[in-house]
């Protein structure tokens, strides 16, 4: 697996991947994006990470990965990055489609940047201790886009065949359930 590091909350995605016993490198150039079967996009800020795709060469080689089907789990900023249209964006700031949601940056009101909340999760037995960071909302979703958990009626997980997106960090907590979701995608 695969964690693109140019920017942000790359190494706590590599530890939960590796206590899962999958091995997960980090990605900053296009000969380790070829080794891997499957990506994981950080949190961080998603107007320097789209910046750091075009100086790394990465841009390319990622979107052909992505539309070959490679299976990919973007979080807070990577989902961001994921989405087909993102509100509020700059205008230098290009997404990669590989899912069919609208999403809007810093959605979640200046007051409160950074909050903890019980999530309730589709398929998940127990609520998922979820941490928001100056998150995004998904302001719309496509048909092919399956809803997994909402926080006060807005969308906050989802995902189609290849793609999970979490407008949350779970690599911040101390709990394995969607990286181990995100794992059993790439099999
Ligand atoms: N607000 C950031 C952005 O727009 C995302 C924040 C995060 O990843 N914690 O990219």
């Amino acid at each position: 697996m695969g964690v693109l590091a140019l920017q942000g909350a790359f190494e706590s995605h590599i530890r939960i991947l590796n206590s899962l016993g999958i091995e997960a490198i980090a990605i900053r150039d296009p000969e380790s994006l070829d080794s891997v079967s499957g990506l994981v996009i950080p949190g961080g800020e998603s107007t320097a990470i789209s910046m750091l795709l075009e100086s790394n060469q990465l841009r390319k080689p990622l979107e052909e990965r992505l539309s070959d089907g490679m299976p990919v789990f973007g979080t807070c900023a990577g989902m961001i990055m994921l989405s087909t249209e993102i509100l509020d964006g700059r205008e230098d700031q290009t997404p990669l489609a590989a899912i069919d949601i609208t999403v809007k940056r810093n959605a979640f009101g200046r007051q409160i940047d950074s909050f903890e909340s019980q999530l309730d999760i589709k398929g998940f037995t127990y609520p998922f201790p979820s941490i928001f960071i100056r998150a995004p909302i998904v302001e719309s979703v496509g048909e092919s886009v399956n809803v997994l958990a909402k926080l006060d009626d807005q969308i906050v997980l989802c995902g189609n065949e290849t793609t999970l997106v979490a407008s949350f960090h779970p690599e911040l907590s101390n709990d394995l359930r969607i990286h181990e979701l995100f794992v059993s995608m790439t099999i």
